[in-house]
């Protein structure tokens, strides 16, 4: 049990007043009472939070941990998406399995210490040199540092020599696609209402994937009750793909795979014209709004506040690391609601509208009904921020908001995933931090020595 004792501001949903001076106590994996003076019960941890905003756990919709090994690097600093690619492709390639470990450890750690407790990834880089079982790396590093984990068996089987735009030594056949991804589905999708594994299939994109995948994938997932995801009306130069290589825009190639509708969620969703919003509402389908890696890319303004009034749901993500470059999810809150007052005024989008992004409804988009809000019977998945700090001096009359319009330092307290401390006074518990950044920054090393970068 886990007892938060006189919390300064609990904020328990978006829609909801925050509360201040109470307890919050943690059964096993749910939040079991939120109120004033409660009692501590016996065997109790206590932690003192009268210093910080509880929040439930910020949700990210979309991530390539992979790329956290490719950051920053110079000659793609300030190229766009299709450019950005084809460099990047020929670096992924030398990815080795310890690679897919730390990375997966270190952009979990990056989100837990930054208040993200629910994440999904898409891993679609198989090289033909990993024999080891991806999925299987992801969950045991997940697993060392705490977070509640559900990533997506990606795929991409469209290369260069069929008009896509990955090299052939990274991509796989439709038909062992399809054959592993039904295999991670058995062996790892726990559909439980506090499932600490799901498992979503999703084609990387409709440049890098063949038709029949992306028809496999539906079919599959609907056999198996899982989602669907992949990435969708990102670009102008994928507007231009479509027509050119499959007649049809983006949008319409997925209805014609039959990968449209509420188990489906499209990253970016920025070039959708009025009649394509029409579809999402009509069918459902989601959308994970990246803004950090669209203004890193140029990529435009996802049309978020229309998808709000709409009633279409719209979750958010910091993207692969190689285009945003941090897996800072709370930086992503600011951004989202920055961006979108850029082109639509002030009142486009309230601090309170944008937690709901980060929070409620990417935990919706995720289908884990019992995440993303502090109610009773609800996950325990939260973050503790110490807002008694220089930097929010000033802010207090609104400590939610606070988070989002003041600070320069995201990282939270505590965090708390599943009714575990994952995130103990500013520290991971589940991995030591300095093995974490040694044993990242090698792996990075050796996918440079093996592009000729270093
Ligand atoms: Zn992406």
């Amino acid at each position: 049990m886990i007892f938060l004792k006189k919390c300064f501001y609990v904020m328990t949903s978006s829609e909801a007043e925050g509360l201040r001076d109470v307890d919050v106590l943690i059964r096993d994996n749910r939040i079991a009472e939120i109120g004033r003076d409660l009692v501590v019960p016996e065997g109790a941890r206590v932690i003192d939070a009268s210093r910080h905003v509880v929040t439930p756990g910020l949700v990210n919709t979309h991530h390539h941990f992979y790329q956290t090994l490719t950051r920053n690097l110079p000659a793609v600093q300030d190229a766009e998406l299709f450019e950005w690619l084809v460099y990047l492709y020929d670096v992924w390639k030398h990815l080795d399995e310890e690679g897919i470990y730390w990375s997966t450890a270190l952009a979990t750690a990056e989100m837990l210490k930054t208040g993200c407790t629910l994440s999904t990834d898409h891993h679609y880089l198989y090289p033909r040199q990993v024999t080891a079982d991806i999925m299987a790396t992801q969950f045991s590093a997940a697993e060392d540092t705490g977070i509640r984990f559900s990533p997506t068996r990606g795929s991409m089987s469209r290369s260069k020599k069929d008009g896509g735009l990955p090299p052939d030594s990274v991509v796989q056949t439709e038909d062992e696609i399809l054959k592993d991804s039904e295999r991670v589905i058995h062996e790892f999708h726990d559909s439980s209402e506090l499932s600490m594994r799901k498992v979503v299939l999703a084609p990387c994109s409709p440049f890098s994937v063949s038709e029949q995948s992306m028809k496999d994938a539906a079919a599959l997932a609907r056999k198996h009750g899982v989602l669907l995801h992949t990435h969708l009306a990102e670009t102008r130069d994928e507007d231009d793909f479509c027509m050119k290589e499959l007649g049809r825009r983006p949008l319409q190639l997925m209805a014609d795979c039959d990968f449209v509708g509420p188990d489906v969620w499209f990253a970016h969703g920025i070039h959708f014209n009025d009649e394509e919003l029409g579809i999402l509402k009509e069918t459902g389908t989601q959308v994970a709004h990246c803004p950090s890696s669209n203004m890193r890319l140029g990529s435009g303004i996802c049309r978020v506040q229309e998808m709000n009034e709409l009633g279409i749901n719209v979750g958010l993500a910091v993207d692969g690391s190689a285009s945003n470059d941090t897996s800072d999810l709370l930086g992503e809150v600011r951004n989202a609601l920055l961006l979108q007052r850029v082109t639509k005024g002030a009142s486009a989008l309230t601090a309170r509208e944008a937690w709901k992004l980060g929070t409620e409804n990417g935990a919706k988009l995720l289908n884990f009904p019992k995440v993303g809000r502090l109610e009773v019977g609800w996950a325990a998945d939260l973050a503790m921020w110490d807002i008694h700090k220089l930097e929010y001096c000033g802010s207090l009359s609104d400590p939610l908001a606070a988070l989002i319009f003041s600070g320069y330092d995201h990282g939270t307290a505590y965090t708390i995933v599943n009714g575990k401390v994952v995130v103990d006074n500013g520290r991971l518990v589940g991995i030591d931090e300095e093995k974490l950044i040694a044993g990242a920054n090698a792996a990075a090393e050796r996918m440079y020595k093996g592009a000729g970068i270093l």
